[in-house]
């Protein structure tokens, strides 16, 4: 895996110079410079940094592939783009969305209530919300609210209970009635991990006779010229893109039809989300086999053909793509606390006045090791290791003997695998990942990586600094929950290569890339690790600001967050140490005072790292 494998997943987002991982974009900071500074406000913990110019580039990157595919297929209809809230409701990520958005006029979809309340608070006047999802008659009338207040708001009905609430809610009241989408079930079914959205047995959609049914109740309620919209959504993570170009047939021709049968207001296909993100760090294209490009003009292409066929006119295409959209936007960074195999550090050895004959010659073959010798000496090292702890076990060396064997042992390895590191043999290979090494991280996989935790999905991962020299040691990440799910285990198909650091004299960061999209929301407070500290990073061509600061959770912030009484546990544990017998005043002052610092601080560990 050459360089983390950024070529194939950053979209040439980063790249690597001086050793370090950097910007690509303006005046280029590198992501451990940010960090450092961020660090030097007494932050500990991960931390979660966003980066708006890469919003802006995927939203520029939407559009600008749409109008091209428009404008070489001589489509008469118009593009459209909404970002689905679910994908990522954090007001920092909102407000670099809706910023970033509004020269193309992007708009936002909401999914329940209060993704509705969003929309209606967030976006610009004008600019379009598609609600999808269950809705009750309330949320029904809350749309009918935003159409009221000027709002360019489409509901899509997920069933036919839907309509009849909304021509009930008209009837009774004289707001404005806001636009009306249908979502259609498709006979062609989705792919990928959560293509679950599309086909027959979707949860969601209606049938074409219950399309049929639709029509129907809307021309006789008089409400027909309020039906702009044909939606579908086949599933998040695409990775081919057949299942599309399938659907868009069938939702096409549904346009079509419908537009015949006198729907002569509806003039919208709402392709929905799906496009996918590469978080592969191994091989080329595994994760989609299409690009924006091909996708654009096989959207476009599609509709353009079917409209022709039927002669009907071309309709302005939505889109609810979230992932594509976020993803790349966050970054994050988490400290490495500890190195387990350090454990073998030759500091630690103790040797005795006379030691046992074979030790005396793993000290030597320690010594004398070079590249000439290596394969050989490790060979006699292992061997020698295989005696003594059979001699241990008979009795015949101490447990001293033993640890200074295996201190010696680890060495030689570790040796051997720097000095053949530019052509390892097979055996070196699998001695390397026999001595995997365990790097303990500031962070919480449950918090902030959960797909990783729920649906095994990788996250490109990769350390800010040390990019000059060669990682040796075989890796497995290990979270600071006490849960055995909070590890990233090494993937021998996906090997993970990290570097040997003495976290005595230096810290160590990684990065986790591409986790914008999804695991914000999702992530949890198992343990109670609360959303990282998080930071949004503009960049100009000169430097950079660090802006939006939002300090992970306080720990009684934390406890307060899932119903305690912060005050109650604060006095209690106040009033119990300070009844205590103390042997000074002043100790009894100190010691308060550390406690009352200790509360104020996030839940994330802060020695060392
Ligand atoms: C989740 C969802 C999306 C977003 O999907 P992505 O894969 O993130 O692009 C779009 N539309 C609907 C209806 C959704 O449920």
């Amino acid at each position: 895996m050459k360089n983390f494998g950024l070529d194939i997943w950053s979209n040439k987002n980063f790249i690597i110079e001086d050793g370090q991982i950097k910007l690509n974009y303006k005046s280029m900071p590198s992501l451990l410079q940010i960090v450092e500074e961020i660090r030097s406000n007494e932050v500990r913990g991960p931390v979660l940094l966003r980066f708006p110019h890469l919003i802006k580039r995927q939203i520029k990157t939407l559009y600008s592939y749409f109008d091209k595919a428009m404008q070489a297929n001589n489509y008469k209809g118009k593009f459209n783009a909404v970002f689905p809230l679910k994908v990522n409701q954090f007001p920092h990520a909102i407000e670099a969305i809706t910023t970033q958005g509004e020269p193309y006029n992007y708009g936002l979809e909401a999914g329940s209530k209060a993704e509705l309340i969003l929309a209606m608070s967030k976006i610009t006047m004008g600019s379009n919300i598609t609600v999808n999802g269950f809705k009750d008659k309330e949320m029904i009338t809350l749309g009918f609210m935003a159409a009221q207040s000027g709002h360019n708001i489409t509901l899509t009905i997920e069933g036919l209970g839907e309509l009849e609430t909304i021509i009930e809610v008209a009837q009774e009241c004289k707001l404005k009635i806001p636009n009306i989408g249908i979502r259609v079930r498709l006979h062609s079914a989705g792919s990928g991990a959560w293509a679950k959205s599309g086909g027959m047995d979707a949860k969601f959609g209606l049938t074409s006779t219950e399309i049929i049914e639709a029509i129907t109740l809307l021309r006789d309620a008089d409400m027909l010229e309020h039906l702009s919209m044909i939606h579908f959504h086949i599933g998040s993570q695409m990775s081919d893109i057949a299942p599309l170009k399938k659907a868009l047939r069938e939702a096409g021709n549904i346009y079509a039809e419908l537009r015949k049968m006198g729907a002569l207001k509806l003039d919208n296909i709402n392709i929905g989300g799906g496009l996918a993100v590469e978080y592969d760090q191994h091989t080329h294209s595994t994760s989609r086999n299409y690009s924006i490009d091909e996708f654009s003009s096989s959207v476009v292409f599609l509709l353009g053909e079917i409209m022709k066929a039927k002669n009907v006119k071309h309709p302005n295409i939505f889109t609810e793509s979230g992932r594509f959209i976020v993803a790349s936007h966050a970054v994050l960074i988490t400290p490495v606390l500890e190195l387990f195999t350090q454990d073998y550090h030759e500091k630690l050895l103790n040797f005795k006045t006379v030691n046992p004959p074979l030790i005396k010659e793993l000290i030597e073959l320690n010594k004398l090791l070079n590249n000439a010798n290596c394969i050989e000496y490790l060979h006699d090292a292992l061997d020698h290791m295989e005696s003594l702890l059979t001699l241990f076990d008979l009795g015949y060396i101490d447990l001293q003997d033993r640890s200074n064997a295996e201190i010696l042992v680890h060495n030689i390895i570790k040796k051997a695998l720097y000095l053949k590191s530019a052509n390892p043999t097979d055996e070196l290979e699998q001695l390397q990942i026999k001595l995997q090494e365990r790097y303990l991280i500031n962070a919480s996989i449950f918090q902030s990586l959960p797909d990783y935790w729920g649906l095994g999905q990788h996250f490109p991962v990769m350390p800010l600094h040390h990019l000059n020299t060669t990682p040796l040691r075989a890796a497995s990440l290990w979270d600071i929950t006490c849960d055995s799910d909070g590890e990233i285990g090494f993937n021998p198909e996906k090997p993970l290569y990290l570097h040997d650091v003495n976290l005595d004299e230096e810290e160590y960061f990684l990065g986790f890339f591409n986790v914008g999209a999804y695991q914000e929301t999702l992530g949890m407070n198992h343990n109670l690790f609360t959303h990282p500290s998080e930071y949004t990073v503009s960049i100009d061509e000169n430097s950079y600001e660090i802006k939006n600061a939002v300090e992970s959770k306080s720990i009684l912030n934390i406890l307060e967050s899932i119903g305690y009484d912060s005050n109650e546990l604060h006095n209690k544990l106040i009033s119990d140490l300070s009844s205590s017998k103390f042997s000074t005043e002043k100790e009894k002052n100190d010691t308060l005072a550390k406690l009352e610092l200790f509360l104020e601080q996030n839940g994330y560990l802060r020695t060392t790292n």
